[in-house]
């Protein structure tokens, strides 16, 4: 029987449509049934078996996460295992335990064991594209990172799966993926399929 799931994209600012309309083709390719919807509210968390936090601006994000109650909701259905989450470039800063080098008021919802540090490509190579290595996979992923943060740390709990140089830029443990860069905005969907097989492993 073709499963069905239900994902969202948090809708508060940066490439929402773009993560839905990638979301939806991975799950065309892979025949999988989907409904896939821009979300800020956290009473429509409890309906989702994947959420994505887009990039965007992490502090604005945040706040409304913390101020909505969306933070809570997601914390809590992600640690208990009914919740898989992908965080890209400003999620990814949000998805860490700790941020480092970082002034800014970000609080992030500390699900997964990583140190991050945002924009930390510098001003000149702020946005940039590079083919880049996930683990496993025979081709590499055009990466698009636009002041995008680094994973400058990953416990043992974690699975690195890719690194730009020797900078971690992906990374996952449980059912969370934290990726650094802009897989919404290129036209290779194997990123948002690799998630998909996490959210199909929950359902
Ligand atoms: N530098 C931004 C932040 O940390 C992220 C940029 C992006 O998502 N493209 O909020």
């Amino acid at each position: 029987m073709v499963k069905s799931v239900s994902i969202g994209v948090i809708g508060i600012q940066g490439a929402v449509s773009e993560h839905i309309a990638m979301m939806r083709q991975a799950c065309s390719e892979k025949a999988v049934q989907c409904n896939v919807s821009a979300v800020k509210d956290k009473e429509k968390i409890m309906d989702l078996s994947g959420v994505i936090l887009p990039g965007g601006e992490s502090t604005t994000i945040s706040r409304f996460l913390q101020k909505h109650g969306l933070a809570d909701e997601i914390r809590m259905r992600v640690s208990n295992g009914s919740l898989a989450i992908m965080g890209t470039c400003a999620g990814c800063v949000l998805l860490g335990k700790r941020i480092v080098d970082d002034e800014s008021d970000v609080c992030p919802l500390q699900l997964m064991d990583i140190d991050v540090h945002r924009n930390a490509f510098g001003r000149q190579r702020e946005s940039f594209e590079q083919n880049v290595f996930v683990s496993g996979w025979k081709q590499p992923f055009p990466a698009v990172f636009i002041r995008a943060p680094i994973i400058s740390k990953a416990s043992k709990s974690c699975n690195v799966l890719a690194q730009l140089n020797s900078d971690i830029v992906m990374v996952e443990q449980n059912h969370m993926l934290a990726v650094s860069f802009h897989p919404e905005l290129t036209s290779d969907t194997r990123i948002h399929q690799y998630f998909l097989s996490h959210i199909l492993s929950l359902v």
